[in-house]
């Protein structure tokens, strides 16, 4: 099913370089794409911004970097001899391990060939005309194809360092997202971490251990559980193969796509005693464990997650030794509402005598001096400052392109109130455009919520074609229902709070960003079921046509 169209000459002069399908970024997604392209027969080319493959992991190499899902659910399921082959290190591999599995993966598969690095794409534009997708990338190449395919990834586009005076900083600053590959020696340095959330969390122990001083600057406070990392060992390599399928399954069907069964337990049925066993062990298990196989009600029952949220609290409090910085870093909101980091050693840190917290949520950051960092009340100097700003999520890898549908559309103005799609997967008005990761699918582990809308995407292009038909597209009908699903799934649970504490999974962290609900609520399983089902029922609330003039649309109608 090669591409027919030859290659043509653009305004540029250059040559159009035409495939069935571009794919755009080689993370995770955009290589089990590409893998699911060659399934189908399609000529396919992987566009990505970076040197190499790695996605997310590629870009935020700091040090302290790592996942918090364990790796044997951090990886692909769709080739078992892959997943009997691959050996892990550590329980929560560190972003060189997920780079060496990744770059393991695109070897064995031989897909280097079919990825362009160093290549970062400007503008996807729908030619209505021709039904095409035409692709132009910074350096003006041009591309042409059927089927374009965003895996940009949910955390791409960086949120830049807002403060005035940054460009008169004498000493060395840096993004965690977009760390140098060369090492930062901290040394006898005076450091600065601005930021909080789950990035700040991982880089501030490594740099107390070789700094002079670091100070982390915490507007809001998160709750952080332990990640229990831990190296594995044969044998351990060798139960995590030989229960795969399990291990599978669980992803399957677990609320937020972790090898996890359900604690089959609510706080309401326990005594006051058992839950703290309880959450105890949940403590001690590490990562997700806590949030996940503690209580089933922690998100929806305002009095289980007050009484997780005190347990945390507690344990801040026992770890910090200085009580002012203990109460600095215990949140007053609810658990899990700002998604939760894990940490490794991260409340010890502070029992270190090189390292200091300060308060910007009631002294707020005001300018970066040649020297340091301003506050309303304070000056301080600094030979280092490293942001760990957050990402403008979810949506920011699409809307910072020149992404234009029908009638010039672009997905900038199309999503100016909040992402609109039918099943976060495509949108009306854009057709044989799928994203892969992108706005409305689950918040949940990212690998199985690949395979699953890979897997979809795959089938509807197959049956886009077996059908005879050239364009596949989202009904406005169905995509208007889908957002209505998306608000109902959030406000059956306490994560609508997460608007008052700036969570990105809302989009309530970027200034100006109009928050909205960015994910699927409703569970990874019941996902992964609607989106089976659509497949199966023939892709209600889709339409397949044929873009030849007179050609008889055959339209599922939305139900
Ligand atoms: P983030 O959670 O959005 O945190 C950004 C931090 O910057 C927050 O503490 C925020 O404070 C602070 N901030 C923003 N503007 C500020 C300002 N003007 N002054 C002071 N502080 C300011 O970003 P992140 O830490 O990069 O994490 C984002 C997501 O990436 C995570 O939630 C997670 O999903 C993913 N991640 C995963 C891993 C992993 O797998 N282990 C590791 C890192 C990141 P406020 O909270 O007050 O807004």
């Amino acid at each position: 099913m090669l591409d027919k169209e030859s290659n043509r000459s653009t305004a540029h002069g250059s040559e159009e370089q035409a495939y069935d399908m571009i794919i755009i970024g080689a993370g995770f997604g955009g290589i089990r794409m590409l893998h699911e392209a060659r399934q189908l027969g399609l000529s396919a080319k992987v566009l990505e911004a970076g040197s190499d493959v790695g996605g997310t992991w590629y870009w935020n190499r700091y040090p302290g970097a790592r996942t918090d899902s364990e790796a044997w659910a951090y990886c692909f399921f769709f080739d078992k001899q892959l997943m009997e082959d691959y050996d892990w290190p550590e329980r929560m591999p560190s972003w060189d391990q997920v780079l060496d599995y990744i770059g393991h993966v695109v070897d064995r598969f031989d897909m280097r060939k079919d990825i362009q690095f160093d290549t970062r794409v400007k503008s996807a534009i729908y030619d209505e005309v021709a039904n095409k997708w035409r692709i132009t990338t910074m350096a003006g190449e041009t591309f042409a194809c059927t089927h374009f395919v965003s895996a940009a990834g949910l955390l791409h586009i960086a949120y830049e360092p807002p403060f005035k005076g940054l460009d008169t900083f004498q000493g060395e600053w840096h993004m965690t997202s977009r760390w140098p590959k060369e090492d930062v020696d901290f040394r006898g340095k005076r450091v600065a971490i601005v930021g909080s959330g789950s990035t700040a969390v991982q880089i501030l122990p490594i740099v107390a251990q070789s700094a002079a001083h670091v100070s982390m600057f915490q507007r809001t406070p998160n709750y952080v559980t332990p990640g229990r990392n831990h190296p594995i060992g044969k044998e351990q390599m060798r139960a995590i193969k030989d229960n795969y399928p399990a291990i599978v399954d669980q992803c399957q069907k677990q609320v937020f796509g972790f090898p996890m069964d359900p604690a089959n337990r609510l706080f309401s049925n326990v005594s006051a005693e058992e839950a703290q066993r309880v959450f105890e062990r949940g403590w001690e298990a590490g990562g997700f464990r806590f949030l996940f196989e503690t209580f089933d009600d922690l998100l929806v029952n305002q009095e289980a997650n007050d009484a997780a949220a005190e347990f945390i609290r507690g344990k801040i409090r026992a770890i910090v030794e200085d009580p002012e910085t203990a109460e600095l870093l215990c949140p007053d909101y609810s658990f899990a509402v700002k998604r939760p980091p894990t940490g490794n050693f991260f409340y010890e840190t502070f029992n270190r005598d090189n390292v200091s917290l300060i308060d910007v949520k009631n002294d707020p950051i005001t300018e970066i001096t040649p020297t340091g960092i301003k506050t309303e009340n304070r000056e301080f100097e600094f030979d280092i400052i490293i942001f760990a700003l957050g990402f403008d999520a979810v949506t920011g890898a699409l809307t910072h392109m020149d992404l234009r549908g029908r009638d010039g559309v672009t997905i900038k103005d199309k999503w100016d109130e909040g992402p609109q799609t039918n099943l976060g997967i495509c949108v009306d008005g854009f057709p044989n455009m799928y994203i892969i990761s992108g706005p409305q699918a689950p918040f949940a582990n990212i690998p199985i919520i690949i395979e699953n809308s890979v897997d979809w995407i795959g089938s509807a292009i197959k049956s886009t074609l077996d059908g005879g038909y050239d364009m596949f597209e989202a009904e406005p009908a169905a995509v208007a229902k889908w957002g209505e699903h998306m608000q109902n799934m959030l406000d059956a649970t306490l994560l609508k709070a997460g608007y008052d504490v700036n969570a990105w999974y809302l989009g309530a962290n970027i200034p100006g960003k109009k928050p909205a609900v960015l994910f699927y609520f409703g569970g990874a399983g019941a996902y992964f079921d609607e989106i089976h089902a659509n497949r199966d029922n023939g892709f209600e609330g889709f339409a397949f046509k044929r873009h030849n003039a007179g050609a008889q649309p055959r339209t599922v109608a939305a139900g």
